[in-house]
């Protein structure tokens, strides 16, 4: 139960139906994607800085915790209030208070819906590239807390790359600003750089400025089908050896494909000895994208590829596109309960990667679909489990250390999108050493010394 007072200061704040204790809401808010929460002990709506700024400064007075929460679509339990206290959701801040064309900007607070942002920009010629699949539901202040990814990161990077500037409050109620509107700035520690990624441990951000790029006038979309995945990998060296840059270069293994041709109701959905296909958008001006367009589709033929497909208007790239934005529901239909981890490595060594997979779905005899974005070797590997089935879900959470461990081993990361939350702090130590740890935990201690932001989180508790 929270300080009577304290429930009395935040309604002061926010107004009375901003601040929810009903379970139903603290229910919902104590939990993401991850799916497993804990219930908050209110929720408060604030609809400005200030008001945050308050509200942390009456948490850190109480030495209540208070966790920032966007729109709960992280993977990590990153959002989840792992001991109780108060879930600060910035729903109600979700304007775009600027476009600035000439200066090729936006300035936005934390909730608006990154597709929103994407449309608004779109209208008038401008283009915002970080394209999580969760883009109609994630907010931009989650995607910065996260930096997310997505399949255009390989030719235009994460979120960190158009994150000029923020707004933020500190654990122990100050705001501060960093960054800026332009684009070179190198006075002091790259704070910006440091809150991107950070998680939702050291502050609350409150404003971000976005840098914008103008938006390319013509995409083109093609379908290549592999019988291996190593063929599927060495068209992609072999595309950019002929230096094309592709806007996405998504890879969907033999297994992911069926998942989807199983809920489609389709016997199938590429040639007969499909092993892997690649998904390839090019964009740029008409010329360039018709030259790249025929590079790529030589490099697929050069390494093997069984088929290429090229679409050839804009019903046909929604048709080929249908079979990657089906996965993700696809598998949760042959098995309810999947483990999904963004694991990423050098993408020379995708192959053993795929290797290393095969092997733990043997030894742990489990289902493990793989499928990802290629270009930049970050490759989701789904383990799939009955949520009722104890003993193969023992057998999963064996196989992930050693996916992990095998992952490091190959010169790659633990996650290259959904962020460590409280999901994977246990495994931090797989990736960093003791030393490593120990700054990070210094960095933390001097945003929040009393550990009330979002606690529980990154760190092996
Ligand atoms: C179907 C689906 C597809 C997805 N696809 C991708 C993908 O392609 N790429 C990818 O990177 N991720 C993906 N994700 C994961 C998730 O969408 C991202 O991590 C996203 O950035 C989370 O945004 P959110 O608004 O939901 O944040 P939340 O889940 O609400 O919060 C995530 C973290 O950010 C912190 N946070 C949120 N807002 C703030 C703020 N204003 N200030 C400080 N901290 C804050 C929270 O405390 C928490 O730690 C996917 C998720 C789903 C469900």
């Amino acid at each position: 139960m929270l300080p009577p007072d304290l429930l009395d200061a935040l309604v002061a704040i926010v107004g009375e139906p901003n601040v929810r204790i009903d379970e139903a809401s603290l229910v919902t808010y104590g939990t993401d994607a991850l799916k497993r929460g804990h219930p908050a002990e209110a929720v408060v709506l604030p609809a400005d800085t200030s008001q945050v700024a308050k509200v942390v400064a009456q948490c850190a007075e109480h030495r209540v915790p208070f966790v920032p929460r966007g729109a709960g679509t992280g993977y990590t339990g990153g959002a989840v209030p792992l001991h109780g206290g108060v879930v600060i959701s910035l729903e109600r801040m979700n304007r775009i208070l600027e476009i600035d064309e000439a200066n090729l900007l936006a300035v936005v607070e934390p909730n608006v819906i990154t597709g929103d942002l994407q449309t608004a920009v779109e209208a008038v010629g401008l283009f915002y590239p970080p394209d999580p699949a969760s883009l109609h539901m994630s907010t931009i202040g989650g995607n910065v807390a996260e930096c997310a990814g997505g399949p255009r990161a390989f030719k235009y990077g994460t979120t960190k790359q158009y994150v000029l500037g923020l707004e933020a409050v500190l654990p122990t109620g100050e705001v501060i600003e960093t960054g800026g509107k332009v684009v070179k700035n190198v006075v002091g520690y790259d704070l910006t750089h440091l809150l991107v990624g950070s998680e939702g441990t050291l502050a609350v951000i409150t404003k971000i400025i976005l840098r914008l790029v103008p938006k390319p006038p013509v995409q083109a979309t093609l379908r290549a089908s592999f019988k291996s995945v190593e063929d599927a990998v060495a068209a992609v060296s072999e595309v950019i050896r002929r230096r094309v840059v592709p806007a996405t270069l998504e890879l969907i293994d033999g297994e992911s494909l069926e998942a989807v041709a199983k809920n489609l109701g389709v016997r199938s959905l590429a040639p007969p000895g499909t092993a892997a296909i690649l998904l390839l958008d090019v964009d740029g001006s008409a010329q360039a994208v018709a030259e790249d367009a025929d590079r790529v589709e030589a490099a697929c033929v050069a390494v093997g590829a069984i088929e290429v497909l090229r679409a050839k208007h804009e019903a046909e790239r929604a048709e080929l596109w249908r079979v990657r934005r089906e996965l993700s529901l696809s598998l949760k239909m042959v098995t309810p309960l999947k483990f999904n981890h963004d694991v990423v490595v050098p993408k020379g060594r995708i192959p053993e990667l795929f290797a290393l997979v095969s092997r733990i779905r043997d030894a742990y005899r489990l289902r493990i679909p793989l499928f990802g974005h290629a270009g930049d070797g970050n490759i989701h590997v789904n383990i799939m489990v009955m949520p009722d089935d104890a003993e193969e879900i023992e057998r999963a959470h064996e196989a992930e250390k050693v996916l992990f461990e095998g992952v490091v081993a190959l010169e790659g990361s633990i996650s290259g999108e959904h962020g460590i939350g409280f999901s994977k702090a246990p495994f931090l130590p797989i990736e960093l050493s003791p030393d490593e740890i120990s700054l990070m935990k210094r960095v933390k201690l001097a945003f929040d010394p009393h550990n009330l932001l979002n606690p529980g989180k990154m760190f092996p508790e």
